[in-house]
């Protein structure tokens, strides 16, 4: 069994001033930041002591990479032989030399473009950099419509094999116009599935079983989206034996980080080893597969009972085959060959048919 640990430390403070920043933007203390460093050490000698296979990806309230203690952390993280991937959400405001001593199976970075705090040029071509480095990443960017632009010529200048997430701005009910929402797709095909509020209430998480987090002190919680602790890295308790199934007890679930978790959306399927650096198994797709794989999951959404928002227009056909979290992949194939039924048909239809030989 593959643990997927989300640290998240007691570092607060950013370089940069997003407005549209959930998080608390402070400043830390010298103490405050060695009191960080101290923590972080501690976290990663104790995974380097577990003995199954282990993907960590940090989720900083903060900006981590211009910190040393977590570039060394994410260096020495990824030259464990057990685990299989370590990633950090960043704004790639650090330098990058330092990354040409990474692992380049196991560190990758999750990106986040910040328009307005850095020049999009400047941003891409560290992102050349990494490509150059052989550092797998994915890039993201709010959606908000003033970045609507941005988030078409960051695409463009960007190359195929980077998959750029748009990360929907949910904090206005209805905010997109559906011809927005097209655009956005065309950028980031699975963009519906951050636009809603999964309902999630009662419904199977691997967080809390396969998937946690782990705070500076070592607290252990199921995500982090439900408060309560069930348990402490470094207790002595066994940890595995408090780690078990068990129903999402909050009544939706809507961010990436979360809902990747809930096996009923399949997305382990989607993203299979790219899942905490936000990465799909299958990139890049063409734009065909794209909308089938859209569909399929719109339907897998549709039948396990979840109000589908509009998120997008379901199959009319009856005949796809019914849903569950195994079945994305049939489903998308059906939708495929089904398409390129149709196409033969129509073609069929304008081209004659030559009589067989008598
Ligand atoms: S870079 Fe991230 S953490 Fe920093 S202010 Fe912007 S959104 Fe917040
Ligand atoms: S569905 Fe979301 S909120 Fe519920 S347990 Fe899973 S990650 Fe946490």
């Amino acid at each position: 069994m593959t643990w997927h640990i989300l640290y998240r430390g007691s570092l607060s403070s950013c370089n940069y001033r997003c407005d549209y920043c959930p998080f608390a933007k402070t400043r830390n203390t010298r103490e405050e930041l060695r009191a960080d460093a101290v923590e972080l050490e501690r976290f990663v000698a104790w995974v380097e002591r577990q003995d199954r296979r282990i993907g960590v990806l940090f989720t900083p309230w903060g900006e981590a990479l211009i910190r040393r203690h977590y570039q060394k952390a994410m260096l020495r993280l990824g030259d464990m032989p057990h685990v299989y991937r370590v990633a950090v959400q960043t704004n790639l405001s650090c330098d990058t030399a330092w990354l040409s001593a990474a692992d380049r199976e196991s560190v990758a970075l999750w990106l986040t473009f910040h328009p307005g705090e850095t020049e999009r040029a400047a941003f891409v071509a560290k992102c050349c950099a990494l490509t150059r480095l052989g550092i797998r990443f994915s890039v993201g960017v709010v959606g908000l419509r003033e970045h609507f632009d941005d988030i078409d010529a960051l695409r463009a200048a960007l190359p195929p094999a980077v998959y750029v997430w748009v990360n929907a701005f949910k904090r206005v009910p209805d905010y997109y116009q559906a011809a927005e929402v097209e655009r956005i797709r065309r950028v980031d095909p699975y963009f519906d599935l951050n636009r809603r509020y999964h309902p999630s209430r009662g419904k199977a998480c691997e967080a809390g079983h396969t998937s946690f987090t782990v705070d500076g002190t070592g607290t252990v919680r199921r995500c982090h989206f439900i408060a309560e602790p069930i348990g402490n890295i470094y207790d002595g308790a066994d940890l595995g034996a408090r780690l078990e199934p068990r129903p999402c007890t909050n009544a939706v679930c809507g961010c990436h980080i979360g809902y990747v978790h809930r096996p009923e959306l399949a997305l382990y399927e989607l993203f299979g080893d790219g899942l905490l650096e936000r990465i799909p198994a299958r990139w890049p797709i063409d734009e065909v597969t794209a909308a089938a794989d859209r569909r399929a999951r719109a339907l897998l959404v549709h039948r396990s009972g979840e109000p589908d928002e509009g998120s997008e227009d379901l199959p009319g056909d009856a005949t796809a085959p019914s849903v569950d979290s195994d079945h994305v992949g049939e489903v998308r194939t059906h939708l495929l060959v089904e398409r390129d039924e149709r196409s033969a048909r129509e073609v069929g239809a304008k081209v004659p048919i030559p009589k067989p030989a008598q």
